[in-house]
């Protein structure tokens, strides 16, 4: 090895001993433009058609200060395209992710349903996967909080995250985290440095990444002979059926169902090895993937269970489309309604969802003023396009409106539960496809 090479491997050892934040390169000022893209992600062919389209919206994690509402915001196209070879659902513009992750708003800890979640899956992968002495790594590793639920002494641990603030807050709790986006130059260097990894995690980040046979090339290198690549995205299948538009935003690129991810794996020399279904954000797959190229059993029953739902074809996501712009009438009428009642509504959750639900269906803080956020870094802004202020989950007791507007209703159960008192006073709430939940 070249001492070019020594130096940089060593700094990069010495940082994750020390349990710092590790920079590989120099952040490049963002390019406001968005491109297109005319290949689909997971085989390569250019048979895109676009099955829905949400006009052109601001980016959804871009909250606007006080003192920034009167200037102009960003806005790029957001379309969604189904590949007719592949079965591939995904976005045919990308905004560049320096835009939207340098600064991420979203921690996994502040949901104490979705740390458990992400704990558990790591603890049990880690059981199943990784000998003593091994190494895991986390893909998107957002605050830490998966990662250090391992309470295991005998492996090694590493976090790979581009959002800078976030890697921070892992590091102070020990994980040692690199603040940079995951590829296979990155991929290769681990693996020089630190040994193959027994277990790669890579939880709702997948479909954040325009690039994925960089990743999967990155995996290749960096998972052990019998290692294991677990994923966890959100499924296309429910997504569909319950036409969870909102779920559709700049970050996210790719809609995952397994047909597509085994055709991508088995580009890289990897398969699907198991499927499991849970019900987080509305439906989620954790998918196992190990090295060598072949059909399970699993994923056969998957790949049978998908076509039999028609989620190749452009049909099913017509009907998605139909009740999309449905919505975009349905939701501000029964808002206008309820303020010429005399009712207040107070929106619940500031999530990515929320500001595409916002935006496309035209809902400006004449119709709903404000929302809460139980993130502290949200607090005091304002949703992007839309400009609803945001306030702390306080703001319901301060309010004491008639109606919450569920704009976080994947965490509806966990939601009604916390807010038992506001229901037990004749509080209602009201889900975005207006649905009244007791
Ligand atoms: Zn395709």
């Amino acid at each position: 090895m070249s001492t070019e090479q020594a130096q940089p491997q060593r700094a990069l050892a010495e940082r994750m001993e020390r349990s710092q934040v590790i920079t590989l390169s120099e952040f490049q000022p963002a390019d406001p433009s968005s491109w297109e893209r005319t290949s689909c992600r997971a085989c390569l062919k250019t048979d895109l058609v676009e099955v829905l389209n949400l006009g052109e919206q601001p980016p959804s994690n871009a909250f606007v200060a006080t003192e920034d509402l009167g200037k102009q915001e960003s806005r790029f196209p957001l379309s969604l395209r189904l590949c007719e070879s592949c079965g591939m659902v995904q976005l045919g513009h990308v905004v560049p992710p320096e835009l939207l992750f340098r600064s991420y708003l979203f921690f996994t800890s502040s949901s104490k349903w979705m740390a458990d979640h992400f704990g558990k899956l790591m603890t049990e992968n880690a059981a199943e996967f990784v000998p003593p002495g091994g190494l895991i790594v986390e893909i998107g590793s957002n605050d830490g909080t998966a990662l250090s639920a391992i309470q295991r002494s005998d492996v090694r641990l590493l976090g790979i995250d581009p959002a800078r603030n976030i890697s921070v807050m892992a590091a102070s709790r020990g994980i040692p985290t690199i603040a940079e986006f995951f590829s296979e130059p990155i991929a290769a260097e681990v693996a020089k440095v630190a040994g193959q990894a027994h277990l790669i995690v890579a939880c709702n980040v997948l479909g954040h990444i325009n690039n994925l046979d960089d990743v999967c090339e990155g995996v290749r290198k960096l998972l052990h002979p019998q290692g294991a690549f677990v994923i966890e995205v959100p499924y296309l299948a429910p997504f569909v059926e319950r036409n969870e538009y909102d779920t559709i935003y700049h970050e996210h690129l790719s809609y995952f169902a397994v047909r597509p991810l085994a055709a991508l794996m088995n580009r890289h020399g990897l398969h699907v090895e198991r499927v499991q279904l849970f019900p987080v954000h509305g439906g989620t797959i954790r998918v196992t993937v190990k090295h060598g190229v072949w059909r399970s059993d699993d994923a056969q029953a998957w790949l049978k269970r998908e076509e039999a739902a028609g989620l190749s074809k452009q049909s099913t996501y017509a009907r998605m489309a139909e009740l999309t712009i449905r919505n975009k009438t349905e939701l501000p009428t029964k808002l206008a309604e309820l303020k010429r009642a005399g009712k207040k509504v107070l929106g619940y959750g500031a999530p990515a969802k929320g500001t595409v639900r916002l935006n496309y269906c035209g809902i400006g803080t004449d119709l709903l003023a404000e929302v809460t956020d139980s993130t502290p870094a949200k607090q005091g802004l304002h949703i992007p396009g839309t400009h609803q202020h945001i306030r702390a989950p306080s703001a319901l007791n301060d309010i004491n409106p008639d109606y919450v507007l569920l704009l976080a209703w994947n965490h509806a159960p966990e939601i009604l539960a916390r807010e038992s008192a506001f229901i037990a006073r004749g509080g209602k709430f009201l889900t975005p496809w207006l649905e009244e939940l007791k």
